[in-house]
């Protein structure tokens, strides 16, 4: 349990909390005092153990976030065990590597609708509750493949470029009314999903400032922080936690 209670009294839903990223952001989010509803495809017993064990509060709910169904369903059940959100960390994505020449239609609209049209339906849900209570805060997972312009999975790169547009946008909508929206843009992160190379590992940390590859650990220290009242003046940016190889 790290020493800051500084979510206590919040309710935060974390997309993908079942494995990886989000897993370790739920655990941080709970070990800092929020209540955890965690949303994924997936099994999120694991991360419901971990926190508990920890002396945390946590509930999954099966969600496929590109569903208007499922996202409904979820909202619907957050409210009933925890009350209205306060903190939205998207954090569910996936990235399947696929030359350009071979993607299908299907392939690209199957991977909107679960990284980008996902953003549109968890914000319509959540949103206007943070509005209406004048505090909110919102996450949303994008990458420095956005920044590279990395080949091989257009779809991907597109879409994490969309999400640094949407965060822009919805910002400017919703600063007046305590509500911050954030992009956090890490860069190649060993967990579960990345299946690359082992040498792509290693080239991507010889040309980070800090030379080791990156681990979800990494990233829960800047989600803590955006979501917290500290952060209550930075909205519709990008936070690149990439151990310094993107630096603009
Ligand atoms: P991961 O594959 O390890 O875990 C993703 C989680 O999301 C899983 O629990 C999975 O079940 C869940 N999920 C997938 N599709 C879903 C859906 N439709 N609805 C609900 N849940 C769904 O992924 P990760 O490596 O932890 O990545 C998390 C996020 O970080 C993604 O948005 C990814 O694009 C982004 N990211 C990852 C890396 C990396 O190198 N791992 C780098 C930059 C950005």
């Amino acid at each position: 349990m790290t020493a800051t209670r500084r979510h206590a009294g919040r309710v935060a839903v974390v997309t993908g909390g079942a494995a990886g990223i989000g897993q370790a952001f739920a655990e941080r989010l709970a070990a800092e005092g929020a209540r955890v509803a965690i949303a994924d495809v997936g099994d999120a017993e694991q991360t419901l153990e971990m926190i508990a064990a920890a002396g945390g509060e946590a509930l999954a709910v099966h969600c496929d976030v590109s569903s208007e169904d499922d996202v409904a369903a979820l909202g619907a059940a957050v409210t009933e065990r925890f009350g209205p959100a306060d903190i939205l960390v998207h954090n569910a994505g996936i990235y399947p590597l696929v030359e350009f020449a071979e993607m299908t239609f299907e392939q690209w609209r199957a991977l909107m609708a679960v990284n980008l049209d996902s953003n549109f339906l968890l914000c319509r849900e959540f949103l206007p509750a943070m509005r209406s209570r004048s505090w909110g805060r919102i996450v949303c997972l994008s990458s420095t493949a956005f920044h590279a312009g990395m080949g091989g999975m257009v779809h991907y790169v597109a879409s994490k470029g969309g999400i640094i547009g949407f965060v822009r946008a919805l910002a400017a909508e919703v600063g007046e009314e305590g509500v911050t929206v954030n992009a956090l843009a890490p860069s190649l992160v060993r967990t579960q999903g990345t299946t690359a190379d082992p040498r792509a590992f290693e080239a991507v940390a010889a040309s980070q400032a800090i030379k080791r590859t990156q681990l979800p650990g990494d990233l829960d220290g800047a989600l803590s922080f955006l979501v917290s009242d500290d952060a209550a003046f930075l909205t519709g940016q990008t936070l690149v936690v990439d151990g310094g190889r993107v630096r603009s």
